[in-house]
């Protein structure tokens, strides 16, 4: 079911609700999450997975706001070994699955089973600053469990998430109860009522309505008060300099040796199938002791 009669939606939007202290973030992406999954031939339950990944990082960039690129990871020893996805404070998405392609695929995933004492990494790299990391087990089928099992973690506050994707779009909707110290002249059942309304939520819906219908449908009867949307794209940071940084670090000898062997060295971004090409000259001067190769 497609609500959207083709438009292109790649937006996220920010939500409260008057007198209470509960705030939302809703995501909707259709053109955006589909440049991220035509990238590689994936299954469609890998697209889809990927996709409440997508909806997922748009969520988090909203939610944690820094200057600089958020990322979330998935890894795991079962049939997937690694989802990843990333996005900039310019609302640049970017996201990849691996996994055992050479095992059948299941019709359905369930991210406890198929990632195998799987953990979610939410690494958090502001331009100016230290990197830090949080780690969070995945103890649920779904994304969204563990996610919200984060946020109880980090920051001591009840949070909810609802995530769908189908291959063609993908979206997200999140309530988080703010402090009580926040509360506007309190609306003791507020939480409850609101997440319950949430929870009716179906996932035709989280793809195919646009974010003031979708409010709408669950919250009439509520004051909800929208913010600006800010739209976001596909797009990959890589570049000629950080791969070569990357190809830096399996070591002078390593690279030595394939210079020699394959007469230079091959890079595909995993993300956008940037090729990168880089020669002996590429690496004059950076591999230390230049001695052994003339
Ligand atoms: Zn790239």
């Amino acid at each position: 079911m497609n609500f959207l009669n083709n438009l292109t939606v790649n937006e996220i939007q920010r939500f409260s609700f008057d007198h209470t202290n509960v705030r939302g973030e809703r995501v909707l992406l259709n053109s955006a999450y589909q440049d991220i999954i035509k990238r590689k031939e994936y299954p469609l339950v890998l697209e889809k997975l990927l996709g409440e990944f997508v909806a997922a990082i748009a969520l988090l960039r909203d939610i944690i706001k820094i200057d600089g690129v958020l990322s979330l990871q998935a890894k795991g020893n079962g049939f997937l070994s690694t989802l990843m996805t990333e996005c900039d404070e310019k609302q640049n998405l970017r996201g990849i699955v691996q996994w055992q392609e050479d095992q059948p695929v299941p019709e359905t995933i369930s991210l406890k089973d198929q990632l195998e004492g799987g953990y979610l990494v939410i690494t958090i790299a502001p331009r100016n600053g230290q990197t830090y990391q949080g780690i969070v087990e995945v103890t649920g089928d779904t994304l969204a469990e563990s996610l919200e099992q984060y946020f109880f973690q980090s920051e001591q506050l009840p949070s909810r998430i609802w995530l769908a994707a189908n291959g063609v779009q993908c979206g997200g909707l999140f309530l988080q109860r703010l402090p009580e110290e926040q509360a506007k002249e309190g609306d003791e059942d507020a939480w409850t009522r609101l997440t319950h309304l949430a929870s009716t939520v179906s996932e035709e819906e989280l793809v195919g309505l646009e974010t003031e219908e979708l409010l709408h449908r669950l919250y009439h009867e509520e004051e909800v008060r929208l913010y600006d949307t800010k739209t976001m794209q596909f797009g990959c940071s890589c570049s000629r300099q950080r791969t070569l940084e990357a190809v830096l670090s399996i070591g002078a000898e390593e690279i030595r040796e394939l210079l020699i062997e394959q007469d230079g060295i091959q890079v595909d971004c995993q993300f956008c199938a940037e090729h990168y090409a880089f020669s002996e000259a590429d690496f004059e001067g950076l591999l230390g002791d230049q001695a052994q190769t003339h």
